[in-house]
């Protein structure tokens, strides 16, 4: 079950239309960080990335990528983004480069043994830049842990805490395959876009950049895995780019720093080093085993509070979103690398608009068109049938719909009606453990607290 309560609403907007070669290109709605908090998000991350890969220090290396990294950070859209953009280089032969929200970029030495020129270069660092200009890692993370991080991110960017600590408690690392970095088709679509826009008016042909993708991607992407396992390889993607550039004003292309050539030769008499096994740093709870959760299920209860309502729940789970209008109660592994939840519940007050009422069947229907917008797989297994939570007036709705952990799970959606909103929880399981859980859930059911 994805945990998007707060954002169903902007999820519901109709999907905007093909973008048309030359349209303006925005960071996307959904955004439940400040650009401070990318810039805060970015920071911490960037220390985690310069403590776990080995930042090569070359003074000549170094001033190069500044240099024609700045170029690029130096273009009007880049500039009107107000981001701090800086870059290091990374002693690893992998092909690749990444950026992390609010400007850090991280530059393999791999990649810069792979160009062929510096405008393929440029073409990767503009590539990169435009991921954090359109803000497309919050915009995902946005999407993957929905509200309950919400208040406590809002109290990290005042400065009481850590944005990546936050995004780690709920199952989002650094490691491969987070969501801050590994971006949809959509995504990479804009960022060629994008960045062939900054290359153009740096005086790079952008050409060169498209050029270089369909290099890595030669020989069924084999020499480019890491780049592509981030950044999948859009369809058509050179006439894209050429569709693009054609809505631009004519310039000359042809800038050179003048300090390629050297680039070369530094790059290549640098110590062999060894793959580092992932593009971002792995925060230091992430295995590579498949994830199982903990269905060990203590009976001692402690309980956890979230806006107005609470709820008590096994003392070998964790809670998180505390103090919020979202509140998470999950064993260990039940919340995902990237924020599902595969075994736990999920608690949400949707509050009232001003002036209106919350309404339990108006507004449970709602909230059911709107999980099934957000888990297209969602199926509604027994339609809502009326029950009570403690002495309050409730509909229960059980639905199916895909598992984190693969196979399908069960997800029992009870509704409250309160003064303050619609307040939702939703029971996860795996459909083998649904049965095991009963007691459990049960018993949890019968300890939440609800306002009037
Ligand atoms: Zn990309």
């Amino acid at each position: 079950m994805k945990r998007t309560f707060l954002v169903l609403v902007l999820l519901a907007l109709p999907a905007l239309a093909a973008r048309k070669p030359g349209a303006p290109l925005k960071p996307g709605l959904l955004n439940a960080f400040s650009k401070q908090q990318d810039v805060q998000m970015g920071q911490e991350a960037a220390a985690q990335v310069r403590q776990q890969q080995a930042i090569l220090n070359n003074a000549f290396l170094k001033a190069y990528i500044d240099k024609v990294g700045l170029r690029i950070a130096e273009t009007k859209e880049a500039k009107a983004s107000g981001f701090p953009f800086s870059f290091e280089v990374v002693a690893d032969p992998t092909i690749n480069a990444f950026a992390l929200p609010g400007g850090p970029m991280f530059i393999q030495t791999g990649l810069l043994a792979a160009v062929d020129n510096e405008a393929q270069l440029a073409g990767v660092i503009g590539h990169e830049l435009s991921h954090v200009i359109l803000r497309h890692g919050t915009h995902q993370a946005s999407k993957a842990t929905g509200l309950q991080m919400i208040a406590g991110l809002a109290g990290a960017a005042a400065g009481q805490g850590s944005i990546m600590g936050q995004l780690a408690a709920a199952g989002i690392g650094l490691g491969a395959n987070s969501v801050l970095m590994k971006f949809s088709r959509d995504a990479e679509t804009e960022a060629d876009a994008l960045g062939s826009h900054l290359m153009a008016e740096s005086g790079y042909d952008p050409k060169e950049m498209a050029r270089f993708f369909a290099k890595l991607s030669a020989d069924g992407g084999a020499r480019g895995p890491q780049f592509f396992s981030d950044h999948p390889n859009p369809e058509n993607r050179e006439q894209a780019i050429d569709l693009e550039v054609n809505t631009l004003p004519a310039r000359t292309y042809g800038y050179q720093s003048g300090d390629f050539a050297r680039m070369k030769t530094e790059v290549a008499k640098l110590p062999k080093v060894a793959p580092k096994p992932a593009a971002g740093a792995a925060p230091a709870n992430t295995t590579a085993a498949p994830v199982t959760p903990d269905t060990n299920v203590s009976t001692t209860l402690k309980t956890a509070t979230g806006q107005g309502f609470s709820i008590s729940y096994p003392d070998n789970w964790q809670a998180y979103g505390e103090n919020t209008v979202g509140l998470t109660v999950a064993p260990k592994n039940g919340v995902l690398s990237g924020g599902a939840v595969g075994l736990g519940v999920i608690l949400n007050l949707t509050p009232n608009q001003p002036g209106k009422t919350a309404n339990l069947t108006t507004d449970t229907a709602a909230l059911l068109t709107q999980l099934k917008n957000d888990n297209p797989n969602m199926k509604v297994k027994a339609n809502s049938v009326r029950t009570t939570v403690g002495t309050r007036a409730a509909l229960q709705t059980v639905l199916t719909s895909n598992s984190p952990y693969g196979g399908e799970e069960q997800d029992t959606l009870l509704t409250v009606a309160t003064s303050k909103g619609l307040i939702s929880i939703v029971f996860v399981a795996p459909q083998n453990q649904a049965a095991a859980m009963q007691t459990n859930f049960a018993r949890m059911v019968r300890s939440i607290k609800l306002p009037q």
